[in-house]
């Protein structure tokens, strides 16, 4: 695989790669695809493919890591990302090393061509990205990466489905006839482990186990209003799927109708 020169590729114990997650930062794997975490997990079947765009020198810092240069920071996130993959029982994981400004900047074509490598190298089945509404601008790079570097690859090159999931914005203003709905249940030990291991973050002031597991619980709550709850715990994904069935769909235009969904849904 022809990565960019920073990048970094951690074997796990098995060589199986259906589940592709590709995300910004250090945890968004962890927060926005348990989804695909437990479908690997303990599987002969099914094993993930967990790739970080981001360097980790940006992360906001607190505690004792209040005085830790970039540098340190980034060492720090990185063992975090590698414990939460091993836990996790990642197949692989692959670190691209960017800076959160080339991953914003839409001209570099860099994390693109390092994501179609990655796609053309473990085959996965299903690729789970940031969702076209989040509302963090290295999130949504990321993901309008992702959808480019799938369009430049032969159809049969590519996945049968691709997801858009929840970190900075959830899905639950998204139709629920449109929502792809991601079981939980029974693994939420699991999810609380993956997301523990961000003590970084943690002491940054950030609980984003507490706060991922919440929604999940919220989302298997609020799903509907008629009817026993059926699932604990509940993530939601958006089918990005036709995005790269049919090429020409503009992406922008992709997200606003289902936007525009909602707001003919309206009850008022
Ligand atoms: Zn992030």
């Amino acid at each position: 695989m022809q990565l960019n020169k920073n990048a970094e590729v951690v074997c796990g114990k098995k060589q199986i790669y259906t589940e592709l997650v590709v995300a910004a930062h250090q945890d968004d794997i962890e927060i926005m695809c348990p989804q695909a975490i437990i479908k690997g997990y303990q599987s002969d079947v099914y094993g993930v493919v967990g790739v970080v765009c981001a360097d980790g020198s940006g992360s906001p810092r607190s505690g004792k890591f209040a005085t830790m240069t970039d540098e340190e920071m980034k060492k720090v996130r990185r063992l975090e990302q590698i414990k939460a993959a091993e836990i996790g029982e990642y197949s692989a994981l692959v670190m691209l090393n960017y800076t959160s400004a080339e991953l914003k900047d839409r001209s570099n074509p860099s994390p693109k061509n390092d994501i179609k490598e990655i796609i053309l190298n473990y085959k996965p089945q299903t690729m789970y990205i940031h969702n076209l509404a989040d509302k963090h601008p290295t999130h949504v790079g990321t993901a309008v990466n992702c959808v480019k570097a799938l369009r430049e690859l032969p159809k049969e090159a590519r996945p049968k489905k691709l997801y858009g999931c929840e970190v900075w914005r959830c899905l639950d203003w998204l139709d629920d006839n449109e929502k792809v709905f991601f079981d939980l249940t029974g693994y939420e030990q699991l999810m609380r482990d993956v997301l523990d291991v961000y003590e970084s973050q943690i002491a940054g002031g950030k609980e984003y186990c507490t706060a991922a597991i919440g929604r999940r619980a919220g989302n298997a709550t609020f799903s509907a209003s008629h009817g026993v709850d059926v699932a604990e715990h509940v993530s939601y994904g958006m089918d990005l799927t036709p995005l790269i069935e049919d090429d020409s769909i503009d992406v922008k235009a992709f997200i606003v109708s289902k936007i525009q969904k909602f707001i003919d849904d309206l009850l008022i």
